[in-house]
């Protein structure tokens, strides 16, 4: 192959985008190269897998590239732009970790509102409880709020930045899945974050050169490999971390309350609101014990507040 055509066609992912340019890190490992999409592709986003040509420099070194197709997606992350539009901003990715923490303590409202977020994706939240260095012998409020979610099925991880081996059940967590991490300002994302790719080279690893010279400072999502001992793929932007409900009508939550499924579609009227509807499967749950009173309260609260928003 002489220097400056293009090789052969090889898998990737997109470990960052910026409009028609993006980086793109070989399957068979490496740096990440800087590409241009063939003129038929539109609307890739960090985490999309990718088919890709590079061109070598006279030395053989990949110095730039064309990406010529877009795999399949698993998942894809929305978020709304400037008009209010929904927009993907990431895809390919396996789970959601709602950061929270002991200090400040979470609301279950919060913890749910974040869950039917998720729920609403598709993609499966996991809950990560940081700083528990700060729990208290008497924590006992917090383990139990965190068992309700556990018997609901929710995967529960407890972290602390504070100890050395406090990330070991995350790292377990993280290996071999692409996850994002979303939660409150103030919970701990920086921090474990910082401690989950401590190495500056593995933060740049993801950025081609082109990059790298600070001609794109912009907040585009990116995609980390997270250290071999570890595992695993974390993409991250500050959008990301933002993560909350929007556009979601009343169906789609109560779809995000996951106990709610076996009842819903059993309510005596199809348009049933679940409020004082005569024969209401939900409401009936609730009498019965198979829904918690907390949970379901939690769910007019958030349905309530989709009215005033
Ligand atoms: P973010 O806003 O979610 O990114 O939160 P930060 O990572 O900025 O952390 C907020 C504050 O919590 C900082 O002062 C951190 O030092 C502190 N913090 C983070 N993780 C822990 C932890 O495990 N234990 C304790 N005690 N403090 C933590
Ligand atoms: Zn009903």
């Amino acid at each position: 192959l002489a220097a400056g055509e293009y090789g052969p066609e090889q898998p990737g992912r997109v470990t960052a985008h910026f409009g028609r340019t993006l980086d793109v890190r070989p399957e068979a490992g490496g740096q990440a190269v800087r590409c241009h999409l063939r003129a038929n592709l539109e609307g890739l986003v960090t985490g999309d897998r990718v088919i890709w040509r590079g061109r070598q420099d006279p030395a053989g070194h990949t110095v730039e590239g064309v990406v010529v197709a877009r795999g399949e997606r698993d998942s894809v992350l929305e978020r709304p732009d400037a008009r209010g539009q929904l927009k993907p901003v990431a895809a390919n990715i396996d789970q959601i970790l709602i950061v929270f923490a002991v200090e400040p303590a979470p609301h279950a409202n919060l913890i749910d509102r974040y869950l039917v977020a998720a729920e609403a994706t598709g993609i499966a939240p996991v809950l990560v409880l940081n700083k528990i260095d700060l729990l208290p012998e008497t924590g006992g409020e917090l383990r139990d709020l965190l068992a309700r979610y556990e018997a609901l099925g929710y995967p529960v991880v407890s972290t602390t930045t504070e100890r050395e081996d406090g990330l070991s059940a995350l790292h377990a967590r993280l290996a071999g899945r692409t996850s994002v991490f979303v939660g409150q300002s103030g919970v701990g994302k920086s921090s474990l974050i910082d401690r989950l790719l401590p190495d500056e080279e593995l933060r740049i690893g993801a950025l081609s050169k082109d990059s790298r010279k600070g001609t794109h400072t912009t907040t585009t999502a990116r995609l980390y490999a997270l250290p071999a001992a570890a595992g695993g793929e974390l993409i991250d932007s500050p959008g990301i971390r933002e993560f909350g409900l929007v556009h979601l009508d009343e169906q789609q939550v109560a779809e995000g309350f996951i106990e709610f499924r076996d009842h819903l579609g059993r309510c005596r009227f199809r348009d049933c609101r679940h409020r004082h509807e005569p024969g209401c499967a939900l409401l009936e749950a609730v009498e019965r014990g198979e829904i918690d009173p907390e949970r379901f309260a939690s769910y007019r609260r958030i349905v309530d507040s989709l009215a005033q928003g």
